[in-house]
């Protein structure tokens, strides 16, 4: 793949002097080390590679507890999760990740819960993994961060166009994710993401973030805004 061998930052098309992992290395537990699954990198400059640096533990942190854990979650949050609560800015990760949870009412009363989608820094890392896996597939490159729209997946894509998603994973239980081209209109491809078999993202790549934003101010106008 042409892709593989470009000297161009897969993110902003700079002159690219690093490698950066699309799947971040802090996702993945210690048992992973030796695994043949070979790690997904792409070219990237010294800016873009170091941009998310302090995003991707956060991110990890998140998916940490977000749902009913796999094996794979097991391990790092008993293994260099917890250890890392104990380095210099552990206090500070462990307040970010508190912050994030939002008190819900439920019939069992109070339960305090917490919501991907509604967080920023989380989503930027969804991006970013797009934007990597993009390039990574030749399918489009660069992609930049305002030309992807992220949400939680929460509506049911029909099995059709399910079906006729490629399907790829990094690994197994650390992200499933299926893709397809779509070409309409401004929209490039659409996304699926699971993060350890759970927590499902959808995004959407757009050839421009000029597209992206009038499909934004677009869904804004619905219901209609009474001060208008
Ligand atoms: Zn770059």
């Amino acid at each position: 793949m042409k892709a593989a061998k470009s000297r161009l930052c897969a993110y902003c098309g700079g002159d690219a002097a690093t490698v950066d992992h699309v799947v971040s290395r802090a996702l993945y537990p210690p048992s992973k080390a030796a695994s043949r699954k070979p790690r997904i990198t792409v070219p990237a400059c010294v800016p873009c590679n170091g941009g998310w640096t302090d995003d991707e533990p956060h991110f990890r942190n998140v998916m940490m507890v977000a749902g009913e854990p796999n094996a794979a979650v097991r391990e790092l949050w008993e293994g260099k999760i917890r250890r890392s609560f104990r380095h210099a800015d552990g206090h500070r990760r462990v307040r970010e990740l508190a912050e994030k949870f939002e008190p819900v009412e439920t019939e069992q009363g109070t339960r305090h819960m917490i919501f991907p989608a509604r967080d920023e820094r989380v989503k930027r890392v969804v991006r970013k993994t797009v934007r990597g896996l993009c390039h990574h597939h030749g399918l489009l490159s660069p992609v930049a961060d305002d030309q992807v729209m992220v949400d939680i997946h929460r509506f049911a894509i029909p099995d059709e166009f399910y079906e006729q998603m490629t399907a790829a994973h990094a690994e197994a239980d650390i992200l499933e994710y299926r893709y397809a081209v779509i070409e309409e209109e401004d929209i490039h491809s659409g996304w699926l993401l699971t993060f350890y078999g759970r927590t499902p993202f959808l995004c959407l790549v757009f050839h421009s973030a000029a597209a992206l934003r009038k499909v934004e101010v677009e869904a804004l106008r619905e219901p209609p805004n009474p001060r208008t």
